[in-house]
Formats: structure tokens, C-alpha cells, sequence
């Protein structure tokens, strides 16, 4: 099992980038808040505990997270590779993801820490529309889709703005990201896995990934 971390706020490009990367390297793409958002929509207990959170723009408690991330190594293949994407948030998760792994013979090889100014986050993320039938993101600034409101992959007219990703709930999430990031950091520089990628240009930021991915 292998463990590599995508850090960044919300709206930085952890999502896309991993998607992206999936064409050159093989691993899992775990995203704590898609996972969310699934047990949201079937409205499970898990669901049930963490929408008002969400809503908010404030973490989901930490057990929450704990559960859902064990369920992933437990039920994972033993040679998995993952890519977790907005998980650990917090010092604790990070805690709690190393002893587990530890509990794999393994241990986190990298975090990359993707680096974008405020200003492009905001503008970014407000402007953030999902196809809610195949999870596609377009930008209303940067990426429309090709026929007006129709998703270039799916063709669903069902196409959304998240209900967090609105100015007020983002500026929370962005506060609380910088809280929780500085000791996260601090966390992982420690243990020399803390890769910093400056991440306003996707391609470049992929590439700069990549490389380490080449070289272990
Ligand atoms: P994201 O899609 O990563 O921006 O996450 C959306 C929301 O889900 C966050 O604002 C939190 O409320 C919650 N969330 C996602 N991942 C975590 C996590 N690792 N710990 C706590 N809350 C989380």
C-alpha cells in the first residue's frame, strides 16, 4: 500500500489535478468531500451527521472522517496506491491515517502542497458549476461547456453550483482552511515529505507532481 496527500483550500485544483494525473500514473483518487456528498445525497447516517457542517463550511468531526477513511484501506486492494484529496484536514486525521497505515506495513511518501492567492481561489470557486449526473466541473470564467448549460461528457442538462461554493460559506472555508493547514504543514515538513507546488497554471502543477512520481 502507498499513500501520497494532495493539500490545498478548496477550489486549488486537488480534484482536477487528480483526475488528470490518473492517465499517467496509477493510483486511487480518494476525495473525503465527494464521499461527503455521496452519503449526503443517499442520506445516510454518515449524511445525516455531516450536511450541516458542510453547509456551514466547517469540518465534518474528525470520527466522522476516521470511519470513512478506514472503511477505504480496509476494503482497498493490498497493493493500492492512493491519492487522497482534502483528507487529513486536520493534525489528528494526519495522526490517526499514519498509525493505520502503519498498521500496512506503510506510510505517507509524499504530500504536495498546492499553493494558489486567495484572489484566484475566490474567483475560482464561485465561479465553479457540476454536471450532477457525471461529476464533470466547468468554470462560467474559464471552462463553459461547449453547447450552453448541456455537459460535454454526459449530455445531462443538470448542471449546478455547489451549495458551499457561494462567497460567504467559502470565505469559512478558506479561514478554516488556513487555521488547520498551518500545523498540518508544519506536521508533514517534519517528516520531510512536504513537496510545495505553486498551482495557478494546472499543467505546470501536474508536471511538477509527476516528476516525483518518476523518481520513487
Ligand atoms: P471539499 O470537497 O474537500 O472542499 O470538502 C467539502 C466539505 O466537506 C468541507 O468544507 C468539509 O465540511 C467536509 N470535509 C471534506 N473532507 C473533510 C475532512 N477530511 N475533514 C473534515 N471535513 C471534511
Amino acid at each position: 500500500m502507498e499513500a501520497v496527500i494532495l493539500l490545498g483550500a478548496p477550489g486549488s485544483g486537488k480534484g482536477t489535478v487528480a483526475e488528470d494525473l490518473k492517465a499517467s500514473v496509477r493510483f486511487e483518487h480518494v476525495s473525503t468531500g465527494d464521499k461527503l456528498r455521496d452519503a449526503v445525497k443517499a442520506g445516510s447516517a454518515v449524511g445525516l451527521e455531516a450536511k450541516a457542517y458542510m453547509e456551514r463550511g466547517e469540518l465534518v468531526p474528525d470520527e466522522v472522517i476516521i470511519k470513512i477513511m478506514d472503511e477505504v484501506l480496509r476494503t482497498g486492494s493490498p497493493d493500492a496506491r492512493y491519492m487522497f484529496d482534502g483528507f487529513p484536514r486536520t493534525v489528528h486525521q494526519a495522526e490517526m491515517l499514519d498509525r493505520s497505515l502503519a498498521g500496512y506495513g506503510s506510510k505517507v511518501s509524499h504530500v504536495f502542497l498546492l499553493d494558489v492567492p486567495r484572489e484566484v481561489l475566490v474567483r475560482r470557486i464561485c465561479g465553479r458549476r457540476i454536471c450532477r449526473q457525471c461529476g464533470a466541473v466547468y468554470n462560467i470564467h474559464t471552462k463553459q461547456p461547449k453547447v450552453a448549460g448541456v455537459c460535454d461528457q454526459c449530455g445531462s442538462t443538470d448542471i449546478y453550483q455547489r451549495p458551499d461554493d457561494n462567497e460567504e460559506t467559502l470565505n469559512n472555508r478558506l479561514d478554516v482552511f488556513e487555521q488547520q493547514t498551518a500545523s498540518l504543514i508544519a506536521y508533514y515538513d517534519q517528516t520531510g515529505v512536504l513537496v510545495r507546488v505553486p498551482a495557478e497554471d494546472r499543467l505546470e502543477t501536474e508536471e511538477k507532481i509527476l516528476e516525483y512520481f518518476k523518481q520513487s
